[in-house]
């Protein structure tokens, strides 16, 4: 527990330190961004605030475009099939922009930036809007958890809201969160734990934080896929871990999912970011077979999977740390 701490005081100190040199000039974003390199950024939702403390993976609409204006002047931004085939100036510091889980405020948001800046980025999509889902389960949790009374009946299991540094979220008496439990366990847990939110009221005020959870419809997935910066991969159907499914159902997951992105968009679907950036070796080789020339994960889980071509990592954009600190870790692929 020391060391944790002692861990997390040196982090912080750290990125101060990092804030310092860059505020006296003694270290410059453009310098360090201006060196060969490469790396693939993950974006999720945008919204009009900057709001941190519903969750981690949302970033003002501003910072979006102060880091797109940045990023296009400093750096080369390419598609990912450019990505993925090395079809970029090797000499400089190369990106690719990614956007996970399919939100309506990309939209709004994010596509107008890309856009002006002529840069081209992939937005990974559920199947959501061909079951009819307006959100998807986790950011469903996200929200309850704010609006929940402070205790929660899911299949006969107690779950109590607690506060931990800037976030809410449900705990069983055991210490196991409510979003472990969701997250590896059978899709009828989910269900279930949605139905018992819903029957607690505390959906019923969801629609003032809809910036947060309403996904992509049909036709705005369309219009999103006919800009000509724009592709789309697959995100899996319903946003479970594939790797706690069984194998087969993980590859109806994919199939579903690009059916239906492909249905919507009249255009191939051959990229697929693993939700959660959880996945297995037999995975890989089933999404190959399918078709998805483009894999990407968050961090290599497997020994092989550094060699392996089909496979990339990709850096989570952090809301919490300056601008500075921010390219440093996209320089370096770490926090
Ligand atoms: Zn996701």
């Amino acid at each position: 527990m020391l060391s944790r701490i002692t861990h997390k005081i040196a982090g912080q100190a750290q990125l101060l330190a990092n804030d310092f040199l860059f505020f006296a000039g003694w270290r410059k974003a453009e310098k360090i961004m201006g060196e060969p390199g490469r790396r693939i950024l993950l974006y999720h939702g945008l919204d009009n605030i900057g709001e941190k403390k519903l969750n981690s993976r949302f970033l003002s609409a501003a910072r979006f475009e102060s880091q797109i204006q940045f990023l296009s002047q400093h750096t080369q931004i390419v598609s990912l099939d450019d990505y993925f085939l090395e079809k970029f100036d090797k000499q400089r510091f190369t990106v690719a922009i990614t956007f996970d889980d399919g939100y309506r405020n990309n939209l709004h948001h994010a596509l107008p930036v890309l856009e002006k800046y002529a840069a081209h980025a992939t937005f990974f999509l559920t199947g959501a809007a061909d079951h009819g889902a307006t959100w998807l389960w986790m950011d469903f949790l996200d929200v309850v958890t704010r609006l929940a009374p402070p205790k929660i009946d899911v299949g006969g299991r107690l779950f109590y809201k607690k506060k931990w540094r800037r976030t809410q979220y449900f705990m069983d008496a055991d210490g196991r969160r409510l979003v472990d439990w969701a997250r590896h366990s059978p899709w009828s847990f989910v269900q279930k734990m949605e139905k018992a939110f819903i029957e607690a009221g505390a959906w019923e005020r969801a629609e003032t934080l809809s910036e947060y959870w309403a996904l992509l419809s049909s036709p705005e997935i369309k219009q999103l896929t006919d800009s000509p910066y724009v592709s789309i991969g697959a995100h899996g159907y319903t946003h479970q871990d594939l790797a706690y499914l069984p194998l087969e159902e993980a590859i109806r997951e994919l199939f579903d999912c690009k059916t239906v992105l492909e249905k919507i968009s009249r255009k191939p679907v051959d990229a697929l970011a693993y939700p959660f950036g959880a996945y297995t070796p037999a995975l890989l080789d089933a999404a190959e077979k399918m078709g998805f020339t483009k894999q990407l994960a968050v961090d290599f889980i497997f020994p092989n999977d550094q060699a392996d071509q089909r496979l990339r990592e990709r850096l989570t954009i952090n809301p919490y740390i300056s601008q500075a600190n921010q390219w440093l870790a996209v320089k370096h692929g770490r926090y």
